[in-house]
């Protein structure tokens, strides 16, 4: 059994230098992090996109001798440059980095970005072997976990995107099948992961509003899988950066550092040059500060450093030259010939640089606009073993989210980067220390070995139990416990469980053979027969009122027992007029819907809706009618193409808590179709000899599943005869 990562870029590159091929392996996080996983005998193998030409390759492979088993993809040139310049950093990264303007999509980019995530799957699948499990990384491979589901059906598949996902408002920007598309791909992994909950609620309001599909528990019920999302915040070795304090080179250099700025203090910032990254904001900041304080000029020094990135994408190279006009612009204003307030570097650091000037100075400066998660945060809190610095952070970054000691601040309000740049200057050093190692902990706990460790168990961990279906020995152990129990309670749904729907509610009467079905299981005296309806009373009474069964109405607002209704008071008379006119808005709103009143709730049907995007007008009510109906006794329930809003303090489960002491049922069996099923399901399901069966498709409590009401029929059919056979 093996693990295959699938990464746009392998850890691991071939140089042409003079005779000789060069290895250049990549140091980062995720590399050691898999080397950490406690695998056994698990093979690793790499896969990606090679940097590097086949010639190189075929020279240089034999001469690698690291730990992953190497799988490159070669691209066409032009191909590869419209997927990874194109398609995936000129629309996905912008696009979910909160920069729409800077979307520059075109069909043929998106072409290319299905044809080369085809090729990746192509060899993937050809790797692939039964029992394997696989882990896609990032942006570049959003469509790969549906083409791998495709190829090798089977097998586990994890995704985990390490940028933000965006809001619905953004992600509808992308043309319909193009964000479709997307999220399809993603849906063909068993666990989707993200860096903070934020973009997963994100994800799962797009799939709601695009695709349809409801999730409970943050888990999806999509092509009869369940695909799980979740947070799993990435971070870095802690031990590395902590203990490389002490490293003799970081200590020469750090010393050599500070000799350069004596008594002066130390802010540093390194990105990669993005504009995602909010440099020029960082500088209007600094420059806000020095105007505002100017007693603090000569006393302190901005080291930036930018390490180029996608050059070849124009917005890129413009960023460049806006950043390098600000940094001589505060240094002409502000500097003089014996001070450079902003020390500007535009290359990358090596190792021992970069830790001497996270271990060396006094402030880190960091304030993406938007970012995943940020880990120069992280490697910089990791590395102050000395207990003094502080970390001031743009709240937009992921980050933000653990860095519970930094200093917090929006990047777009100069105001309140340069006060923070002055409350961290003064701050005293037991409060520096303080911050620090409230930081340091949360790093040390949930380091990069440990967010590998987690993504990993959680995707090669069964899944939670699902809803099967009533197979030949499930069913005769229900029969079993049917005929031999004494009082059995048969709660039934009425629409969808009992009776198919009908686009119009009031036509849905039973037929005859439902009625016959109903009879014939109350006949039984062992049986208490319930049909529980979010349905109003008046229309249950007229179509089941004769029979000898218990009927709970508005999902058991009223509950009828031997001819005698009963009612509870809900106060729903405070937000019914209010959520009639809510939804009526709705009904102009979107053709061919209507509400359907009852005496304590409303229900709106969008089942018979003429418009294509009534998924998302039924997203939008639900928000507005939650936002409305805060804290007042009202909830609203997504159901079965029908939002609707009742009592909270009713459901098809408190109808249960008020059957169940009723007598000393030893068979409970419950059947229903939807959302409102659910509270009904989570009540049977605590109880011993009982079976809860959900009717349809979708994600359910239930233990059990019928697929049409066909089923549900014969099912009831079969209970009747075995009172007939006693
Ligand atoms: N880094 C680097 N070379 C440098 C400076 C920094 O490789 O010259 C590393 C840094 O140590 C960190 C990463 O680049 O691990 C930046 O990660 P981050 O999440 O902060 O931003 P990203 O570039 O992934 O958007």
């Amino acid at each position: 059994m093996a693990l295959l990562n699938i990464t746009y870029r392998l850890p691991v590159s071939f140089v042409q230098e003079e005779d000789d091929i060069l290895i250049k392996l990549s140091s980062g996080g995720l590399v050691s992090a898999l080397h950490s996983l406690p695998g056994g005998d698990q093979q690793l193998k790499w896969l990606g996109v090679a940097d590097f030409s086949v010639a190189d390759w075929h020279k240089g492979q034999a001469k690698y001798e690291g730990e992953f088993e190497l799988h490159p993809v070669f691209l066409h040139d032009k191909l590869n440059k419209l997927f990874y310049e194109g398609f995936s950093n000129s629309v996905l990264w912008p696009l979910f980095h909160y920069f729409p303007s800077f979307v520059e999509y075109t069909k043929d980019s998106f072409d290319a970005f299905i044809k080369a995530n085809t090729i990746i799957a192509d060899k993937a699948a050809q790797i692939i072997r039964s029992g394997d499990t696989v882990w896609i990384h990032d942006y570049h491979l959003m469509p790969l976990a549906a083409m791998l589901r495709q190829r090798c059906p089977g097998v586990r598949i994890g995704f985990f995107l390490h940028t933000p996902f965006p809001d619905y408002e953004l992600l509808r920007l992308l043309p319909r099948h193009c964000a479709r598309y997307l999220l399809e791909g993603l849906l063909g992994a068993d666990i989707i992961g993200f860096q903070i909950y934020d973009y997963a609620d994100h994800f799962l309001e797009c799939v709601r509003r695009m695709l349809g599909l409801q999730q409970r528990q943050y888990r999806l019920l999509y092509q009869n899988r369940q695909v799980r999302v979740d947070a799993f915040p990435i971070s870095i070795d802690f031990d590395k950066f902590h203990s490389a304090y002490d490293e003799p080179a970081v200590v020469q250099e750090r010393e050599q550092l500070r000799a350069l700025y004596p008594g002066m203090k130390v802010i540093f910032s390194v990105d990669r040059l993005d504009y995602s990254k909010g440099i020029l904001n960082r500088l209007k900041g600094y420059r806000r500060f020095l105007e505002l304080n100017p007693e603090w000029r000569e006393r302190i020094v901005f080291i930036l450093v930018l390490v180029p990135s996608r050059t070849a994408v124009k917005k890129y190279a413009e960023r460049r030259r806006m950043i390098e006009e600000m940094v001589s612009s505060i240094n002409g204003m502000a500097g003089n010939y014996r001070w450079t307030p902003v020390v500007f570097q535009f290359s990358s650091l090596d190792y021992n640089a970069l830790l001497s000037l996270y271990t060396g100075c006094d402030v880190a400066l960091i304030s993406p606009l938007r970012d995943g998660m940020n880990l120069v945060a992280k490697e910089f809190v990791a590395s102050r073993k000395d207990k003094h610095g502080v970390l001031l952070l743009s709240d937009l970054a992921g980050a933000a989210k653990e860095m519970s000691g930094a200093l917090l601040f929006n990047p777009l309000d100069d105001e309140e980067v340069a006060a923070c740049i002055l409350q961290a200057l003064e701050m005293p050093e037991a409060e520096q220390a303080q911050r620090l190692t409230t930081m340091q902990q949360q790093i040390r706990t949930n380091d990069v070995h440990h967010w590998a460790g987690s993504f990993i168990a959680a995707l090669e961990a069964p899944a939670e139990q699902q809803t099967s279906w009533l197979e030949y020995e499930d069913r005769q152990a229900l029969m079993q416990c049917y005929s031999t129990a004494e009082r059995r309670l048969i709660l039934l749904d009425y629409d969808g469980t009992l009776v198919p729907f009908h686009p119009e509610p009031q036509r849905a009467e039973p037929g005859a053979e439902v009625m016959e079905l109903l009879a014939a299981l109350a006949r039984d005296p062992r049986n208490e027969v319930v049909v529980s309806s979010g349905r109003d009373r008046a229309t249950l009474e007229r179509w089941l009122g004769h029979l000898p069964i218990t009927i709970a109405a508005e999902h058991g607002t009223y509950l009828r027992r031997r001819d005698q209704w009963h009612e509870i008071a809900t106060g729903a008379e405070t937000w019914l007029p209010e959520v009639q006119r809510i939804m009526q808005l709705y009904t102009e709103r979107c053709g061919g819907t209507f509400i359907e009143e009852k005496a304590a709730s409303l229900a709106w049907h969008y089942r018979t809706a003429t418009g294509s995007n009534v998924w998302s007008e039924a997203q939008d009510l639900i928000s507005v009618l939650q936002s409305y109906l805060e804290n007042l006794d009202a909830c609203v329930m997504s159901g079965n193409k029908v939002v609707e809003v009742k009592p909270a303090s009713v459901n098809k489960g408190s109808v249960l808590h008020r059957m169940l002491p009723l007598r000393q049922y030893d068979c409970v069996l419950a059947l229903g179709d939807d959302r409102t099923d659910e509270d009904m399901f989570a009540v049977v399901n605590t109880l011993e000899s009982s079976y809860s069966i959900k009717v349809g498709k979708g994600s359910s409590r239930a233990r059990y599943r019928f697929d049409t009401i066909g089923q549900v029929h014969s099912f009831l059919i079969q209970l009747s005869m075995a009172y007939s056979v006693q």
